[in-house]
């Protein structure tokens, strides 16, 4: 079995194969460690190499590895290691449910799953009691057919404007899930269309200047992602195994 530094390093070096590839620098692509399957242990072992993205998609681990991370950074602090509660950086990757944001927006730094206007908007109703500026990503449903959650493409432009209105949301990008088949060369074209709807918004007026994000990429067609120009890449099993949490 591999050790948790070993599949951190493949991770790494499948990325810089990638990035090379086609000729990308790899200090501009960012890795999350999605710890839906992660034990806590696993995911200190991960910040002890340095690593400090995290993302998950179900709000009860989410709430309670939060918690136990946060319990870890502090004790290292005790023992005089660097303070490393402002760099743990949590997304949240997973469908949001209305009823969830007030829970999840204290926890996180980027959501990724901006689906819908009546999210935004009670996104937009807790950031701003919380006196809060939300970074999110516009999740965008490019295989239509394949799945349920995110925005139609051709919606996109719409909630950009609508979310120009909406003080506390900051709209950083785009975020899109291709079906995962067995062979990475389906998600392509999925992942190419989906760089040039982000691209096309980019230069939207309501998109703002700090549109430039494009999440991206799980453990079975990151490598493609990376060629069609994502910057975050989403990685579970490829780092922490298939194996079960209970939550
Ligand atoms: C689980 C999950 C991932 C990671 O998937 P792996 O195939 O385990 O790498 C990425 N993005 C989202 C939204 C997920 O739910």
């Amino acid at each position: 079995m591999q050790t948790i530094k070993e599949r951190y390093e493949s991770v790494n070096e499948r990325i810089a194969n990638a990035a090379n590839k086609v000729g990308r620098s790899t200090s501009n692509i960012h890795l999350i460690a999605v710890t839906k399957h992660a034990t806590v242990d696993e995911v200190r072992q991960l910040i002890d190499l340095g690593h400090s993205d995290f993302g998950e998609n179900r709000l009860q681990h989410f709430t309670q590895l939060a918690a136990q991370i946060d319990e870890y950074v502090g004790r290292r602090k005790e023992l005089g290691e660097p303070d490393l509660a402002n760099s743990i950086r949590w997304h949240f990757i997973g469908h949001l449910q209305r009823n969830k944001c007030r829970r999840v927006l204290p926890l996180t730094r980027l959501i990724h799953t901006l689906d819908s206007l009546r999210l935004a908007e009670e996104i937009q109703e807790v950031a701003e009691k919380r006196n809060q500026v939300i970074e999110v990503l516009l999740q965008t449903n490019i295989s239509r057919e394949r799945q349920k959650t995110g925005i139609a493409p051709a919606a996109v432009g719409y909630l950009l404007e609508q979310l120009a209105t909406m003080s506390c949301i900051k709209p950083r990008g785009m975020m899109c899930m291709a079906p995962t088949g067995e062979d990475q060369e389906e998600s392509r074209p999925i992942f190419t269309r989906c760089q040039e709807l982000f691209e096309e918004m980019k230069l939207d007026k309501h998109s703002g200047d700090a549109f430039n994000i494009l999440s991206m990429g799980m453990s079975n067609d990151f490598e493609v992602a990376i060629e069609c120009g994502a910057n975050i890449v989403r990685v579970g099993s490829a780092l922490f195994g298939e194996n079960l949490v209970v939550a």
